[in-house]
């Protein structure tokens, strides 16, 4: 892994031993592997009305031009106007449409991996319907080919392939849990034969955040559920989903849902975490068909749903909240009533930000962003946009129901100083649990 600068200054990460262009042929053949009907559809599709560049909070924060979701695209395109759509024999013929440099791609690394964290408000704003989201994260795939991903992701990328885990090697989970278990004195199930649900976790809370572990275990025993953690299947956040490593994605879906369908589990919980949504509840389908063997849910779905169903009750916190929309949760999930309900049955007087639910701003973290520290900068600036509307709205408490917005909120209210905690549902929920 090596860092290198472009000739025009621009910072990018280098893996693996290949020429300039054996690199470049890499990512030509991982983007030509991406190119399905839809995408094409969606290459074609664009008039350049501009419209998606105004949704991005990277653009809008900064005011950097090369930072509209379009431009994002553009060596994608080209690579699909030259190699795959309807003319391309023809485009190469007459040399209408460049070969993609490998002075491109390495400038694009920071495009699509810094300045992008797959946050879908582009894809809402498109009148033409494209997924200009879902087209960056498949561009990364001939990206991590090519061996052009940030460091600090194909680091977590080769962790995860070693040990199951970006945060941990699977054989200390068990012990991981045990000692949660004891450290917050809540009865913990590992590795039962036999569970109607699966429980599973993201990596921070394997590290800093153990106690969500312990939250989500004392919500499933006060409602009196058959359930575990297991060593087999337990991390849902996917690396592989971020990096365009579809071969890691592929074995990290299948080994929790493959592990909750050998346990007899009914429903596979995942953590609070939004990508781990996407990956697993979206996107599980491209290896199982349509139709998932075991039922998928977020945590907040699953306290939603003991909720309503008065498995559990709980406290009321009488102050008012305002709710952090997860992208990848709400806007691509469609998840948006859930934390509400869970928040008005804590007594929560909610005071919605300007922009909330489907319009949400990003946190600015998602996608890998948060955990790759050359975006520090515009990851700040990106914050403010959620600084200034969180003050205007004036509520008591700020809640989300994702980790990694939880870390990135919490890491720009600390560089700005700002005396904001950052809260999560499920912690309010376990903290709450009335008798
Ligand atoms: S997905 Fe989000 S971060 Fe990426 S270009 Fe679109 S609006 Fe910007
Ligand atoms: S909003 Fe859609 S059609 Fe308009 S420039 Fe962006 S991608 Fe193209």
């Amino acid at each position: 892994m090596t860092a290198k600068t472009t000739a025009a200054g621009v910072p990018y990460d280098v893996q693996g031993e290949m020429s300039d262009s054996e690199r470049r042929d890499a990512a030509m053949r991982g983007f030509v592997r991406e190119f399905g009907a839809v995408a094409a559809a969606h290459l074609e599709s664009c008039v350049r009305c501009g419209m998606c560049a105004e949704a991005c909070h990277f653009y809008i924060s900064t005011g950097e031009p090369a930072y509209t979701p379009i431009n994002k695209l553009q060596p994608f395109e080209q690579a699909y106007h030259r190699h795959a759509g309807p003319f391309a024999p023809i485009y190469r013929l007459l040399g209408i449409v460049p070969s993609v440099t490998i002075e491109t791609l390495e400038e694009w690394e920071r495009l699509i991996f810094d300045a992008c964290t797959l946050c879908g408000r582009c894809t809402l704003a498109c009148p033409m319907g494209i997924d200009i989201a879902d087209l960056i994260k498949k561009a990364r795939h001939g990206m991590f080919k090519a061996g052009l991903v940030p460091d600090r992701l194909q680091l977590m990328d080769r962790t995860a392939r070693a040990w199951g885990s970006p945060a941990t090697p699977a054989d200390d989970f068990a012990d991981i849990i045990r000692d949660t278990g004891e450290q917050f004195g809540v009865t913990m199930n590992i590795d039962l034969e036999k569970a109607d649900y699966l429980l599973t976790v993201a990596p921070a809370e394997l590290t800093d955040h153990t106690k969500a572990l312990a939250d989500a275990a004392k919500v499933f025993n006060k409602a009196g559920l058959s359930w575990t953690y297991h060593t087999e299947g337990f991390e849902a956040s996917n690396i592989g989903y971020l990096n365009g490593d579809i071969d890691l994605q592929e074995t990290m879906t299948r080994k929790i849902i493959d592990t909750a369908v050998r346990i007899g589990a009914h429903t596979l919980v995942l953590p609070e975490c939004g990508h781990a949504y996407g990956a697993a509840r979206w996107e599980a389908g491209r290896w199982y068909g349509d139709k998932l063997p075991v039922r998928i849910i977020h945590m907040t779905e699953f306290l939603q749903e003991v909720v309503a169903s008065r498995k559990i009750k709980l406290n009321r916190v009488g102050q008012s909240a305002s709710f952090h929309d997860p992208c990848q949760l709400v806007r691509r999930g469609g998840v948006m009533q859930a934390p509400r309900d869970v928040l008005k049955a804590l007594g929560f007087e909610i005071k919605e930000l300007e922009n909330h639910g489907a319009l949400s701003w990003c946190c600015g973290g998602g996608g890998g962003v948060v955990s790759n520290s050359r975006a520090d900068p515009i990851r700040y600036k990106a914050f403010e946009l959620k600084q200034r509307e969180v003050d205007a709205a004036g509520a008591d408490r700020f809640v989300t129901a994702c980790g990694q917005c939880r870390i990135t909120l919490t890491l720009g209210a600390k560089h700005f100083k700002w005396d904001r905690k950052v809260e999560n549902l499920l912690e309010l929920v376990a903290d709450n649990l009335a008798d």
